[in-house]
């Protein structure tokens, strides 16, 4: 019973998501590509993403109209800062971010994908260079947690075992507001 119900999410939340990938419109920066479910989930998502000062200084603010306009700003400043705090600038760096609604959505991506239930706020995809965050529990130390991983990912042609993938992340989480 409770694996039928699974099953059932799961192939209702795929539809959702495609259905809603098709309908949202793609949003580019320089490093980042953005989708997300509704306009309400990006703007919790903004809100929630508070930048220090220094981070909202560095910003190039000059093309910031729409919210997603805001969001790909900040996540555009906050990938340069993981880079200049891990030292790795690797070539051609490019993530998805697919914004969802809470941790419970997380954990459907993640179950339909891998089929575990886990219960994660975000997390990084490698197979898929794509960062599937919960806009209701995101912060600038989880984002940058995610897009350390991002760019650990793009940097090494090997990929370094997963406990020294997790540390580096841990360091660009830790370090990303100094
Ligand atoms: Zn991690």
């Amino acid at each position: 019973m409770t694996r039928l119900f699974f099953s059932i999410v799961a192939v209702f939340f795929c539809f959702f998501f495609v259905a809603g990938s098709v309908c949202a419109q793609e949003h580019k920066s320089r490093y980042v590509t953005l989708w997300y479910a509704d306009r309400a989930v990006l703007e919790e998502f903004d809100d929630n993403l508070r930048l220090n000062r220094k981070l909202r200084n560095g910003m190039r603010k000059n093309n910031v109209i729409t919210v997603a306009d805001g969001v790909l700003a900040k996540a555009d400043i906050i990938v340069e800062k993981v880079q200049v705090v891990l030292d790795m600038f690797p070539n051609s760096y490019h993530v998805r971010l697919v914004v969802l609604p809470d941790s419970d959505d997380v954990a459907r991506v993640y179950q339909s994908r891998y089929g575990k239930r886990v219960n994660h706020i975000a997390y990084y995809s490698i197979s898929e260079k794509t960062i599937y965050i919960s806009a209701d529990d995101v912060s600038l130390r989880v984002l940058a947690h995610e897009i350390g991983h991002s760019v650990v990912d793009h940097f090494f042609k090997v990929r370094p075992p997963y406990n020294i993938h997790e540390l580096m992340a841990q360091f660009a989480e830790k370090h990303v507001t100094d």
